[in-house]
């Protein structure tokens, strides 16, 4: 089998983590999820009392600390940090310190490092425009405000759910616009990106579509 390298990109609650993990497990590819990476630093430079105006401390952490992921268990230096990441708080911590230029030199150098070889499917927001903009697919998930809010809100890892859906899709759109508009990697559609729509796609035939499009790719 070729070595590829897939990447899946889009706002929260698209589906991007349920399509990543899902191909890798079939293909036997490594999933990164690279949200997960600027969620564990943000979390980590609270923890140490790091100020996010000293980019530089917060980016000399980031290079320094022992990130990984592991059977949906994510670490920092460690420390098991799944739960504590999946918060409406660490949403917006990790959107904050995604903003730092510094920090995502740090991370989308170790990103690069971990696709190198290929066999990899690498999910966030910059993975086809910065990450790996020659990566051999290319997947633009995204579905409507409505329908990624009343996902996140039925999501069992993603804590804090007291919030009412309206409240939860609110913040949600706060975050889309605060990646897409940020100055270093916002999140955008790259040009030979492949762009699915997964409002009314149960994420089944979202993965079945997608293993359509790789056939060609993969090397039987
Ligand atoms: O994907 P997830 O919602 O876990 O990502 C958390 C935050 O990390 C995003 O809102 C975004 O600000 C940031 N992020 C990013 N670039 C990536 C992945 C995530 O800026 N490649």
């Amino acid at each position: 089998m070729k070595n590829l390298i897939i990447a899946i990109d889009g706002p929260s609650g698209a589906g991007k983590g349920t399509l990543a993990r899902t191909l890798a497990t079939r293909l036997g590819y490594l999933h990164v999820d690279t949200g997960a990476m600027y969620r564990s630093v943000a979390w980590k430079a609270a923890h140490d009392g790091l100020s996010l105006d000293d980019e530089d401390a917060v980016a000399a952490m980031a290079e320094r600390a022992v990130l990984e992921q592991h059977g949906g268990t994510v670490t920092i230096d460690g420390q098991d940090v799944t739960r504590a990441i999946r918060t409406p708080e660490a949403d917006k911590a990790a959107a904050a310190v995604a903003r730092l230029p510094r920090v995502r030199e740090v991370l989308v150098a170790r990103q690069r490092a971990l696709g190198a070889n290929g066999n990899v499917v690498m999910e966030g927001r910059d993975i086809g425009t910065v990450v790996f903009p020659t990566a051999d697919m290319k997947i633009y998930l995204d579905a409507s405000a409505e329908e990624r809010a009343r996902r996140r809100s039925s999501d069992t890892a993603h804590t804090g759910g007291q919030d009412t859906l309206a409240n939860v899709q609110s913040e949600l759109v706060a975050r889309d616009k605060t990646d897409s508009t940020r100055a270093v990697a916002p999140l955008t559609l790259a040009p030979d990106a492949v762009y699915i729509d997964t409002t009314e796609m149960p994420i089944e035939v979202v993965v079945n579509h997608v293993m359509m499009l790789l056939l060609d790719k993969i090397e039987i």
